[in-house]
């Protein structure tokens, strides 16, 4: 059973002769991946809020492992984000518009029930930060700061994963043992953005669309 309802962007490729159907897309609240040629292409999505931490287009963009995007004043783009999708990610935005190709319009709703799924707690890194490590202070949990909850990686807290690569946290009914006082990484993660579908899709083999045809590079 679904417990909760959310509409995402549906992404599109466009070749770069059709900025203007891209545009009137991403307008519409889709996404648009605009080919300039076969390795350059810019994903074009609405101005990401600063008040919405769930932000669908930010989170596009750190799914890439990038921070930074152009909010364009003028112009095809004018009021609305670009950035350049790296060369190491192409394929990662070939994938969304061919799973997407199955879905009609702009945006689609999604259901989604996180009790049933828990792949984000799966294979993950989830690094404390500092209102996190005091959190666990406050609550008497400084043992989850320690082996064998986590490990120290890079200078960071970093929460350790079972062998079979659970988060040591994740209870047998999917549920999170710690619930109350979970990292912030955990409580913001955003549901129904590419990186949880991604997470979905890589823990499940669940694709919100058209099953992948294009291969990890
Ligand atoms: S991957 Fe998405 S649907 Fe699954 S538990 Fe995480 S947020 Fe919920
Ligand atoms: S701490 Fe809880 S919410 Fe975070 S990954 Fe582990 S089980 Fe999931």
């Amino acid at each position: 059973m679904s417990d909760l309802h959310v509409e995402r962007p549906v992404v599109r490729s466009f070749k770069q002769k059709y900025v203007k159907e891209a545009a009137a897309h991403v307008r519409a609240g889709g996404h648009a991946v605009v080919w300039e040629n076969d390795t350059r292409a810019l994903l074009v999505f609405q101005k990401p809020s600063k008040e919405n931490p769930d932000d669908f287009g930010a989170w596009a963009v750190y799914d890439m492992g990038k921070s930074r995007w152009r909010v364009h004043d003028r112009g095809t783009w004018k009021g609305l984000a670009t950035t350049l999708v790296p060369r190491s990610c192409l394929w990662i935005v070939k994938r969304r518009s061919e799973r997407d190709s199955v879905h009609p319009g702009p945006t689609r709703v999604l259901d989604l029930d996180c009790t049933s799924c828990a792949a984000c707690c799966r294979d993950n890194e989830v690094f404390l930060e500092r209102p996190d490590i005091e959190r666990f202070e406050e609550a008497g949990r400084r043992d989850l700061m320690r082996p064998p909850f986590a490990r120290r990686q890079d200078g960071r807290i970093l929460l350790t994963l079972l062998p079979n690569k659970r988060c040591r946290h994740l209870r047998r009914d999917n549920r999170c043992g710690i619930y109350e006082i979970r990292p912030h990484a955990c409580s913001e993660f955003p549901k129904g953005s590419e990186c949880c579908l991604f997470a979905r899709e890589d823990a499940f083999g669940i694709s919100d669309g058209a099953a992948p045809q294009v291969e990890a590079s």
